[in-house]
């Protein structure tokens, strides 16, 4: 009868929650030693000069292999890291292992800007800044090969404290690129207070770009928005050849997306780089390597 459907169909929704709640609870705990025991990784996926194809910046994305669970995605694990403090642990070894990287690619004369990920939490965090400091002069980089991408969320939840903490970091020359614009709800008065120079464009509205659709609305007046604004403006998930040539149309400075290469591993990054310099957009995309 319908009672019993019910209550069963309610176990069942309880039983579920228990799972994720215990999947969760194990993660967690996991979390704390993931960095020791080398279960981290960096992929990064390269931003090209929507123009010349040239290669201009890489973006640091985190990968978690857990030795039980195999890889968990980063919007799972980032978002129990937030929840359980971990957080700031995660992000300086991104910050130190990505700085590394880049000063190896310098070394080998291969000039590009690394993108990296923060928080909303890390931004409320008064080590931050130091930390910055530090991985930058441990690597002998100078704060312009640092983009610091954050998100209009981030930015909103404490945006007095935010832009001094933003202004601290311009003025050791670091970038600061709004990342998933579009998705939040951060007004032009509050953005236009914020120190950043660059505008990255949500995938959700660059994936299956048409001409004349409202994604396309949406996408050419936030390029247009960014140029009247002075910002650098990038578009991610770019997946076809049609999306790019139209996004350069538009005026869009920068493309990220599977067409141009998928977040690839430190040696295939370098690889990338080095057949790449001075190349025009190569159509064919690499799988993301393990
Ligand atoms: P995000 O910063 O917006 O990064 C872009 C995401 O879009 C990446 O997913 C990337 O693999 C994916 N992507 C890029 N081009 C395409 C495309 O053409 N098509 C499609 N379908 N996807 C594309 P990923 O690596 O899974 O990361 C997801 C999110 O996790 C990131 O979004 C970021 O918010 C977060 N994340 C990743 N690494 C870190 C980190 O080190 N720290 C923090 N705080 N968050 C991170
Ligand atoms: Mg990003
Ligand atoms: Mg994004
Ligand atoms: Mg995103």
């Amino acid at each position: 009868d319908r009672a019993r459907q019910l209550r069963q169909s309610y176990q069942c929704y309880l039983h579920g929650q228990d799972e994720r709640h215990l999947r969760h609870l194990s993660l967690v705990r996991d979390l704390q030693h993931a960095a020791s025991n080398g279960e981290f990784s960096l992929r990064y996926q390269p931003q090209v000069s929507a123009l010349t194809g040239r290669a201009l910046g890489m973006e640091a994305l985190l990968r978690w292999d857990h030795p039980r669970l195999g890889r968990i995605p980063p919007d799972e694990f980032i978002a129990l890291a937030e929840r359980s403090g971990l957080i700031h642990q995660l992000t300086q070894w991104v910050i130190d292992t990505g700085c590394q990287q880049l000063a190896r690619w310098s070394e080998a004369g291969l000039n590009v800007r690394l993108g990296v990920n923060i928080s909303a939490m890390d931004l409320q965090q008064p080590g931050l800044i130091k930390r910055v400091e530090r991985a930058l002069d441990r690597h002998g980089l100078r704060g312009e090969c640092l983009c610091i991408e954050l998100t209009e969320s981030a930015l909103m939840e404490s945006p007095e404290m935010g832009a001094r903490k933003l202004q601290s970091l311009r003025a050791m020359g670091v970038e600061l690129a709004i990342d998933d614009y579009g998705t939040g709800y951060s007004s032009l008065a509050q953005l236009k207070r914020m120190p950043v120079q660059e505008l990255k464009i949500d995938k959700s509205f660059v994936m299956q770009l048409v001409k004349g659709s409202e994604d396309d609305v949406i996408v050419s007046s936030t390029i247009e928005l960014a140029h009247h604004l002075g910002l650098s403006v990038v578009a991610e998930g770019v997946e076809d050849q049609t999306v790019a040539d139209h996004l350069a149309e538009q005026g869009c400075h920068m493309l990220q997306g599977f067409l141009i290469s998928r977040p690839m591993t430190a040696e295939a990054a370098t690889e990338w780089l080095r057949s790449r310099v001075g190349d025009g957009i190569r159509d064919a995309a690499n799988e993301e390597l393990r």
